[in-house]
């Protein structure tokens, strides 16, 4: 088998610590925790460096 690489990183509202599979910069993905939304901003020695994206809820109209 070949070796097995994730990538940790720390949610940076909830600093849970996160392992997932292999992610490109600018993927996206949810803490489990805090259900945010987190992009990558780096990826450095199997760190993830991760920021908080701001979904921006727009009222749709009332
Ligand atoms: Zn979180």
């Amino acid at each position: 088998m070949s070796t097995a690489t994730t990538l940790t990183g720390v949610c940076p509202e909830c600093e849970t610590d996160l392992t997932v599979p292999p992610v490109t910069l600018g993927e996206t993905l949810s803490c489990p925790e805090c259900i945010l939304t987190l992009r990558v901003e780096a990826v450095e020695n199997g760190r993830l460096t991760l920021e908080m994206v701001e979904v921006q809820l727009r009222d749709w109209g009332q």
